[in-house]
């Protein structure tokens, strides 16, 4: 709980309170982290998952509740970074990977389900005639930009600052050697007129403008009214790919946010939920690019990937898009988002706190600062103390969510859960507001 001597406090004093109280409730968490960090660097494998001082080991899950290894529970509303959109374990998607283990794996040829699953995605996704499969978000995103430069026979890629298109593909970190060595435009979110100005400048060098419809990882920053518009008009008349990045976006709704604002991308790539919650990514777009990737032509380029249609994948994306992701359920889920955020808001107006819950539909970010307008995420000012703080306190109540502030919801939360939610964040509010 709070320090009940407010007067001597700062956020930093209170953070490390909360941060002595979350080290003395997950000391098996902790001895776990330090075992790990003997054989993996960081005791991690995925980066975005650490948090300092160690993140919470997760043993199990089941439904919208996580159990650590010290034995207590949380209200999943991190959902896996929006992959788990379905919930843990959900019974539909388990009975068919558990049929598809019943038949066998890695056949080594194709199966009758990565055919089923293709028609599913073109048939939701305006922009996509056709379709192919790979292993993750980061590779439909290298695919579509090979598909843009071998279409185009240029080879400079547009991004957009604070970017996230995968752990190669990172524009918070444009200078990373970690990223891929492309020749790069980087271009500010939100700004049309600056990107404009860019890419005519260089329209003949350029094959792709690769863009999130909302960004997600820098802080579900939504695009402003035109933005995309403009984006679409500018690649249309340079004869430019536009790549829409859809891997967070597309379970905003039935057709992705590409047909709730009425933008068709020349390309589409997903990931995340798209496959059931297992390893999933998926690149398409018209008859035209696509056709490139058609074995039997001379001049055709080479996707390859030993699990890209793996048959518990395509069997869990198949059962999940199929049978679980009506129209009416997602619209459910994004409509349950668009009340938490706003729900959220005006408890933090209420208190007078310095938080402000950013977002589109199921996906949300918590940022605590002042309420006015993150358009870029170089708007984002809120401090890592207040950050962690912030995460230590939804922990102490019960609720995951990730260290930045990141919130999406799965179809498992019922809306008691959004209640103990409302009420974990009130509290820290009330706790917290004069410290933010
Ligand atoms: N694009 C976006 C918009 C993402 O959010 C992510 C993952 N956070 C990726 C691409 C990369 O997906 P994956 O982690 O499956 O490689």
């Amino acid at each position: 709980m709070a320090d009940p001597n407010r007067t001597n406090r700062t956020l930093e004093s209170a953070c490390d309170e909360a941060r002595v109280r979350y080290v003395a409730a997950h000391p098996e968490c902790q001895t776990l982290f330090e075992r790990a960090g003997r054989h993996l660097p960081g005791g991690n494998t995925r980066t975005v998952l650490f948090y300092e001082p160690f993140p919470l080991l997760i043993e199990r899950a089941e439904s919208a509740t996580l159990y650590d290894a010290d034995g207590r529970s949380y209200l999943d509303f991190l959902g896996e970074f929006t992959a788990g959109l379905y919930g843990h374990s959900n019974p539909t998607i388990r009975a068919a990977i558990e049929a598809a283990l019943g038949d066998g794996i890695g056949f080594g040829a194709p199966s009758r389900l990565e055919a089923e699953l293709a028609e599913l995605v073109c048939g939701r996704f305006p922009s996509c005639e056709m379709v192919r499969f790979c292993n993750s978000g980061t590779e439909a995103n290298l695919m579509a930009l090979a598909a843009a430069r071998g279409a185009t026979g240029r080879t400079k890629i547009v991004f957009f600052r604070s970017g996230y298109h995968g752990g190669v593909l990172s524009y918070s970190t444009p200078e990373s050697p970690v990223n891929v060595p492309f020749s790069i435009v980087l271009a500010d979110y939100n700004d049309l007129e600056g990107a404009r100005a860019l890419i005519g400048s260089q329209a003949s060098d350029i094959a792709a403008v690769l863009v999130e419809p909302m960004q997600g990882s820098a802080g579900a920053i939504p695009a402003q009214p035109g933005f995309l518009e403009g984006l679409r008009e500018v690649t249309r008349s340079h004869g430019i790919v536009l790549i829409f990045d859809e891997v967070m976006t597309s379970r905003l709704a039935p057709g992705g946010l590409q047909e709730k604002l009425g933008v068709i991308p020349d390309m589409t790539t997903f990931g995340k939920y798209i496959g059931g919650g297992l390893s999933c990514g998926a690149f398409g777009g018209s008859g035209r690019l696509m056709a490139q990737f058609d074995p039997r032509r001379p001049d055709s380029l080479g996707h390859s990937g030993t699990f890209n249609n793996n048959v518990l994948t395509m069997a869990a994306g198949i059962a999940g898009l199929r049978d679980v992701l009506t129209p009416e359920t997602l619209a459910a889920v994004n409509q349950s988002g668009d009340q938490l955020r706003e729900r959220l808001n005006v408890i933090a107006t209420h208190h007078g706190a310095a938080v402000q819950a950013t977002g589109l539909g199921s996906i949300l970010c918590l940022h605590p600062q002042q309420r006015h307008k993150i358009e870029q995420a170089g708007d984002i000012t809120g401090s890592p103390s207040a950050r962690a703080l912030l995460q230590f306190h939804m922990i102490e109540h019960g609720i995951f969510c990730a260290r930045r502030g990141f919130i999406s919801l799965s179809l498992a939360l019922a809306s008691e859960d959004l209640d103990s939610f409302s009420a974990a964040f009130e509290s820290f509010v009330s706790d917290y507001a004069d410290l933010l």
